[in-house]
Parts: structure tokens; C-alpha cells; sequence
């Protein structure tokens, strides 16, 4: 085919498709409908064998783009929240590994970086953050209470150990748990005196005056004295065999002994 001719083909071709513009839409819409397991196993194929070709093309356009993209990015999103929610929980449900794998790996890689901005946002955000978390709490109370039986139950050697180092904060604490909370720490208390009455079959006012008389019986027949150091101070009624544990054992005289303060708190580990 001569130059010439070439030229002519071209110049017919594209009068062609300016003078039948609707015609070839329709026959494309038709065959793109008719074919479109060919047409998709064409693309794949395509972006297979031209990977880097596409690649450098895209990145070439987004950075020509940008302002574009980012504005059709925003919009496309804001239309399409609950869409891209579900896309990405299925995504998220079906990746969890790789995903789980890639932040750790990312975390560990970037943990200067990320406690840095960790801190620099949640200094900017104090109160958004503190409204959010009270949110999130008020709305998982169950999930919370759940995580905290689950965490307890995983490390009780370290909530000993805690414990063991933080009496008198834990003390402090308690302290004051106790004064805010007059109402609820009465119920416990009901709460655990009726079970600890249930063996005598009395209710928790009943078990209370049992108890009493119980613990100045005990002091009386040790001569009001600590059994320990013999002193005369600030007495206390002790269970030898814990009252929580041997309930049927709390109001038997054979079960008590006399102690100060002092010596009371020995005997439960708290100094
Ligand atoms: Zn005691
Ligand atoms: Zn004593």
C-alpha cells in the first residue's frame, strides 16, 4: 500500500467515525454487553503483560491530576460512605491476617515515629479524645467488663504482683471507691452478709448482730489482749479459718481469735 494510499484510508476512516459517532457507540455497547468474560480476560491479560507500562502512565496522571482526583476522590466518598464501610469491613473480615501482619510490621518499624504523632495528636485532641473514650465506654460497658474478666484470668501472676507493690495506693483507692460510693458498697456489703447468713438461715441484719456478739465474745474470753503481742489498743476479732470461704465457721467461738489492728493487718498481708 503506497503512502498516499495509507493516507487516504486514514483521512476516510476517521470521516467514517466522525459521520457515525452514535452508530459505533451502540455497536460498542452491544459487543462490550455481548462479550464481556472475553473483554474482562482481554484487560486482565493486558495489565499483565504491561504492568510497568500502566504503573508509570497512572503515576504520571495522578501527579498531573492531583487537585482533580482529590476533589472527585472526596466527593465519590461522601456519596458512597455506607458502600465503601461494608467494602472495607469485607475486606478487612477477609484479610485479617495479612492485615494484622503488615501493621505490626509497621509499628515496629515506625514506633519513634508513630509515639510521636501519637503524642502530638492527642495533644491537640485532649478533648476530643476524652468525649470520644466515654462514648466508646458508656456504649461497651459488657465488652469492657468481658475484656477485664479475660485479662484478669490471663494475668493473675502480674495482678498479684501489683497488688503486692501497691497496697497502699490499692488502699487509698479502695478508701475512696468506698466514700463515692456509699449506696453501691452498702449493697455489696447486704449482698455478702445475706450469703454468709444463709447457712444460719438469718438475713443480713440478723447475721450483722450475730456477728457482733461473736466478736466481743471472742475479745472477752481473751481477756480483751492481743493473743499476739498483748497489747490492749485498737482490738480486733480475727477468723482464723476466713469467714468468705467457711462461712458456716464465722459465728463458732473455736474460730476467733483476739488481735490489735497492728497484728491484724499481719495476718492479712497488708503491711
Ligand atoms: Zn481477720
Ligand atoms: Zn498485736
Amino acid at each position: 500500500m503506497s503512502l498516499q494510499s495509507l493516507e487516504h484510508r486514514k483521512q476516510y476512516l476517521q470521516e467514517y467515525y466522525k459521520n457515525n459517532k452514535d452508530k459505533i457507540a451502540e455497536y460498542d455497547k452491544e459487543y462490550n454487553k455481548n462479550n464481556k468474560n472475553k473483554i474482562a480476560e482481554y484487560d486482565k491479560e493486558y495489565y499483565k503483560n504491561n504492568k510497568d507500562k500502566i504503573a508509570t502512565k497512572k503515576k504520571k496522571y495522578y501527579k498531573n491530576n492531583k487537585d482533580k482526583i482529590a476533589i472527585k476522590g472526596k466527593k465519590y466518598r461522601k456519596n458512597n460512605k455506607d458502600k465503601i464501610a461494608t467494602k472495607k469491613k469485607k475486606y478487612y473480615k477477609n484479610n485479617k491476617d495479612k492485615i494484622v501482619t503488615k501493621k505490626k510490621k509497621y509499628y515496629k518499624n515506625n514506633k519513634d515515629k508513630i509515639a510521636i504523632k501519637g503524642k502530638k495528636y492527642y495533644k491537640n485532641n485532649k478533648d476530643k479524645i476524652a468525649i470520644k473514650t466515654a462514648e466508646y465506654r458508656k456504649n461497651n460497658k459488657d465488652k469492657k467488663v468481658e475484656y477485664d474478666k479475660e485479662y484478669r484470668k490471663n494475668n493473675k501472676d502480674k495482678m498479684a504482683e501489683y497488688r503486692k507493690n501497691n497496697k497502699d495506693k490499692i488502699a487509698e483507692y479502695d478508701k475512696e471507691y468506698r466514700k463515692n460510693n456509699k449506696d453501691k458498697y452498702y449493697q455489696y456489703n447486704i449482698k455478702r452478709l445475706t450469703k454468709l447468713g444463709l447457712p444460719f438461715k438469718m438475713n443480713c441484719t440478723e447475721y450483722c448482730y450475730a456477728l457482733l456478739s461473736w466478736s466481743k465474745y471472742v475479745k472477752e474470753l481473751d481477756n480483751n489482749m492481743c493473743k499476739n503481742c498483748s497489747s490492749t489498743e485498737k482490738l480486733n476479732s480475727h477468723h482464723i479459718m476466713p469467714k468468705n470461704l467457711f462461712p458456716e465457721l464465722s459465728l463458732d467461738i473455736d474460730n476467733g481469735i483476739t488481735l490489735c489492728l497492728k497484728c491484724h493487718y499481719k495476718v492479712h498481708g497488708k503491711t
